[in-house]
C-alpha cells in the first residue's frame, strides 16, 4: 500500500501546468477518438485518492470507470502481481496452462449465482467477454439471434458495438454492424410512461411479445441484460422485469446472459447485481472490477454450456494473463477480508440520503437512484422531465475544479454517476458529497 494521503487537495488550476504540458503533447501523438473525462494526468492513486502531476489529489468517485474497487494500489494485488511478474510474465495459456487461470476460473465458480456445476474462460476485457458469451450460447443452442435491451451498452468492437444501444459516440460512423441482433424494451422506471409501478410488468411483456412476434424464440440464442444498466444511466429495471425474463428464457431453451462488466464484484453491495432478485444466470460476463485494475475478464456458467464449444474454438494470445490472474486473486482476497459487499451498502446509507435531500433543494435532479456503491442522479430541466445534458456537464466540471473526480453516463448524458472505489474513507466521500452540493448549489 501507497502512503498517499487521503485527503482532497487543490494546489494549482485544473489542468495545472505539468497536465497541461503532457496534454499537449498527447494532443500531438494520440489518437482524436480516445477521448479522456479530465485533461490531469495521474501520477499516484489509492484508497479513494487520484494524485496528479502537478500535486493535486482528487476524490475518486469514478475507480477508472468502476475497476479499481479494491483501490488503484491494493496491498494484495501488488503483493501477488509482483510476485507472479518475478516469476514469469506470459506463457500462453492455450501453450502451458498455469495455476492462477484455473484458481481464478475456481473462484468465479464459487462466487456466482446458483450451485449447479459452472466453468470459466477467460479473456482480456469486457467486450471480448460478451462476445465469447455469444459464440458460446450460438454454439450451444445453435441458434443464431441474440436480444439485447434499450440503453444498454456492452463494448466497442465490432459484435458489442451492434449489442449497445447508443449511436453517439459508440457507433456513429463505423458500422456495418453484425446481424441477427435484435433491441426490445427495458424497465427504465423513472420514464416508463405509465409510471415505474407499472414498468416492470409491461416492460418485460412487451419485450417477450416483440421476441415472439419479430424474432421467434426458436430463433433466440442469447438474452443479454446488465441487471444494472451502467453506461444507459444506472438503470435498476423495475421489479419484477428480470425474473419475467429470466422465465421466458428458461421457459424457451434461451441462454440468459448477465452483463455484470460494470454491476459484478461487490459494487452493489452483493457479490452480483442479479442476486438482488435472485436471478441465476446462465452466463455471466465480468470485468472491470475483477483484477485491481489489471485487464482480466471472464464468461462463467453452466458447465454443459461452456463446454459446448470445440477444443480451440475460445481463447486468445493473452487471455487469462497470469500477472491479471494474479490480480484477480489478490482482488478477491481483499473483497472478501475486508468484507466490500458491507463496506458498498454503508456508501449507499451515506450517499442517498444527502443525495435525497439535495433532491428536495434542486428541482433539476429528476431522480436519484442505484444501490451500494453504483449511485446515481438523473438532471432534468425544472419542473420536468426533460433531460438536462448541460447541466450534467456543468456539474461535473465544477467537481473537477474542486478536486472531485464524478463521471457522468445515460443515454441522454444526463446522469452524474458515483463509483467510488469500496475502500474510500467516510471522511472522503462526505467531503466530495459537499462539493458536489456546492456545485448545485452555485448552478
Ligand atoms: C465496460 C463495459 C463493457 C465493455 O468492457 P471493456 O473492458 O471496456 O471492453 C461491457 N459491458 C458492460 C456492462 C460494461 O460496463
Amino acid at each position: 500500500m501507497s502512503t498517499l494521503p487521503q485527503e482532497r487537495r487543490v494546489v494549482t488550476a485544473i489542468p495545472g501546468p505539468k497536465s497541461q504540458e503532457l496534454q499537449s503533447r498527447r494532443t500531438a501523438s494520440v489518437a482524436a477518438g480516445v477521448g479522456s473525462v479530465m485533461p490531469v494526468f495521474a501520477a499516484r492513486a489509492d484508497g479513494g485518492i487520484v494524485e496528479d502531476v502537478d500535486g493535486n489529489r482528487f476524490i475518486d468517485f469514478g475507480s477508472g470507470i468502476a475497476v479499481t474497487t479494491v483501490g488503484a494500489s491494493a496491498e494484495a494485488v501488488v503483493r501477488r502481481a509482483s510476485a507472479q511478474l518475478a516469476d514469469f510474465t506470459h506463457t500462453c495459456f492455450m501453450v502451458t496452462p498455469y495455476e492462477g487461470y484455473v484458481e481464478v476460473a475456481e473462484q468465479l465458480a464459487e462466487l456466482t449465482p446458483g450451485d449447479h456445476a459452472k466453468k470459466s474462460a477467460l479473456f482480456n476485457s469486457g467486450a471480448e467477454a460478451v462476445e465469447n458469451a455469444v459464440k458460446i450460447a450460438r454454439a450451444y443452442t445453435k441458434r443464431t439471434a441474440v436480444v439485447v435491451f434499450d440503453h444498454g451498452y456492452h463494448g466497442r468492437t465490432n459484435l458489442t458495438m451492434a449489442l449497445t444501444s447508443k449511436n453517439m459516440p459508440y457507433k456513429q460512423g463505423f458500422g456495418p454492424f453484425a446481424p441477427e441482433v435484435y433491441r426490445v424494451p427495458v424497465a427504465y422506471g423513472y420514464r416508463w410512461p405509465t409510471g415505474a409501478e407499472n414498468a416492470g410488468a409491461e416492460a418485460s411483456a412487451q419485450a417477450i411479445e416483440q421476441i415472439n412476434k419479430q424474432i421467434g424464440a426458436e430463433n433466440v440464442a442469447a438474452i443479454i441484460i446488465e441487471p444494472v444498466l451502467g453506461e444507459g444511466g444506472f438503470i435498476e429495471p423495475a421489479k419484477g422485469f428480470l425474473p419475467a425474463i429470466r422465465q421466458f428464457a428458461s421457459d424457451n431453451g434461451i441462454v440468459f446472459v448477465a452483463d455484470e462488466i460494470q454491476s459484478g464484484f461487490c459494487r452493489t453491495g452483493q457479490w452480483f447485481a442479479c442476486e438482488d432478485e435472485g436471478i441465476v444466470p446462465d452466463l455471466i460476463t465480468t470485468a472491470k472490477g475483477i483484477a485491481g485494475g489489471l485487464p482480466l475478464s471472464a464468461v462463467t456458467g453452466r458447465a454443459e454450456i461452456m463446454d459446448a464449444a470445440h477444443s480451440g474454438g475460445l481463447g486468445g494470445t493473452y487471455g487469462g494473463n497470469p500477472v491479471a490472474c494474479a490480480g484477480a486473486l489478490g482482488a478477491i482476497e481483499t473483497m472478501r477480508e475486508l468484507d466490500l459487499n458491507a463496506k458498498a451498502k454503508r456508501i449507499e446509507e451515506v450517499m442517498k440520503p444527502r443525495l435525497t435531500a439535495m433532491q428536495e433543494k434542486y428541482d433539476i435532479i429528476g431522480d436519484v437512484r442505484g444501490r451500494g456503491a453504483m449511485i446515481a442522479v438523473e438532471l432534468v430541466k425544472s419542473g420536468t422531465k426533460e433531460p438536462n445534458p448541460e447541466a450534467t456537464a456543468q456539474i461535473a466540471k465544477a467537481c473537477h475544479a474542486e478536486g472531485v473526480l464524478v463521471l457522468t453516463t445515460g443515454t441522454y448524458g444526463n446522469v452524474v454517476r458515483f463509483l467510488p472505489p469500496l475502500v474510500i474513507g467516510e471522511e472522503l466521500l462526505t467531503d466530495g458529497l459537499e462539493v458536489l452540493e456546492a456545485a448545485f448549489a452555485a448552478l
